[in-house]
């Protein structure tokens, strides 16, 4: 068991708080992706874990261990860094096979380590040579085979695929999270591209100034945003997000108007709109998740094309609804122009109602 428990973990530089109170649980054999922008604190708390850098406060447990003082060396993981700290003058299969050295394997099992290690990352061609003159993506995966070679319980890594060219990423990637899964790590992985996020993590943790916005599965994240931020983070293109105005009627009833036009309503909408006490709440949905006609339909809105972008498996709308510019997706074969009128339809079941003034998704 090699779940790993992180509570009330704060880090600090000087006045900046890195890593901020942050409490989160990676169950055993789980890809966990810490996912956010840069400088949001994603590395500074995968350090912490590693022990490469020590918690201002809080605890750590590794399988039921408290390692929160424990250096490096003695948490029983293995890791990939950003500065993956490949030995340059050292070949590629002493490379690999370094931290198994260090742990007194014999010979031929780290041989036999090193040889599945590279092969699995396509390096097998480069073993005897050494890292100095190899490019950066090649010294990458050296640094990943060392990582997986051995075996570890736990694996954390910090963009391991950031120097790869965009196909050999794109393969790696699935390579990678099905060679964790079957050595049956424990994996905490960080990265800033939401694709990579989404597309690897059993569950996704996003952040923001040193704190968990939102963790649960990807499509969980991707669907139901907890606030404005996560849904303008993940996806391309990011959640639109349109202002409506609440009418609420004598008998308690409620319509969320854009402009002029009311959008929806409903019986639900009135229960939490009464609940946030506003009456101006903002409509968060996404580009596939709207209905475009050429003609106008019931409870439709006017939108005018501005861009029409083709991406091959669909179009992609710039439009404007009032004052909002959204971004709408169509079949290939819609027809749209710029300067054409649209009418947009709101499914109400698509629809993630944000509190203005908190930022939260408070229904939907
Ligand atoms: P990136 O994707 O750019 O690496 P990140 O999300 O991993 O970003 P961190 O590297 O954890 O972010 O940094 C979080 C904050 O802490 C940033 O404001 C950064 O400037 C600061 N920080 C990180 N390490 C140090 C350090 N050693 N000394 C001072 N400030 C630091």
């Amino acid at each position: 068991m090699a779940e790993i428990r992180i509570e009330s973990v704060t880090k600090a530089f000087g006045d900046k708080v890195a890593v901020d109170d942050v409490s989160l649980t990676v169950h055993d054999r789980e890809f966990l992706v810490l996912l956010g922008p840069s400088g949001c604190g994603k590395t500074t708390l995968l350090r912490t874990i590693a022990g490469l850098g020590m918690a201002d406060s809080g605890r750590i447990s590794i399988g039921g261990r408290d390692v929160t003082y424990l250096p490096p060396g003695e948490r029983q993981l293995s890791m990939v860094f950003q500065s993956y700290a490949i030995f340059p003058h050292m070949t590629v299969r002493d490379n690999i096979g370094f931290g198994l050295k260090m742990h007194g394997e014999d010979e031929a099992a780290i041989a036999r380590s090193v040889d599945e290690a590279a092969e699995l990352l396509h390096i097998e061609e480069l073993l005897e040579r050494r890292p100095a003159d190899m490019s950066g993506g090649q010294r990458q995966r050296v640094a990943v085979a060392r990582a997986l070679a051995m075996k570890a319980e736990v694996v954390l890594m910090d963009e391991p695929l950031s120097n790869l060219d965009a196909l050999l990423r794109l393969e790696m990637r699935a390579e990678l999270k099905r060679l964790l899964a079957d050595i049956g790590a424990t994996t905490v992985y960080v990265t800033h591209d939401q694709i990579e996020a989404l597309s690897m993590g059993d569950r996704v943790a996003v952040m923001r100034d040193g704190k968990v916005q939102q963790i649960d599965e990807p499509n969980v994240v991707y669907d139901s945003p907890a606030n404005r931020f996560v849904g303008s983070f993940i996806g391309n293109p990011p959640m639109n997000f349109i202002d409506a105005t609440i009418d609420l009627a004598a008998d308690g009833s409620a319509r969320a108007l854009v402009g002029e036009h009311e959008i929806v309503a409903g019986a639900a909408l009135s229960d939490h709109v009464t609940a946030a006490a506003t009456d101006r709440l903002v409509v968060g949905v996404r580009a596939e998740n709207m209905h475009v006609t050429v003609e106008h339909s019931e409870g439709a809105l006017p939108a005018t094309v501005q861009v029409v972008e083709p991406l091959g498996s669909q179009n992609l709308l710039t439009v404007l609804v009032g004052d909002s510019r959204l971004k709408v997706s169509t079949h290939p074969t819609f027809p749209a122009k710029p300067d054409q009128e649209l009418w947009l339809r709101f499914p109400p079941e698509q629809l993630r109602w944000i509190d203005p003034a908190t930022e939260r998704v408070i229904y939907g």
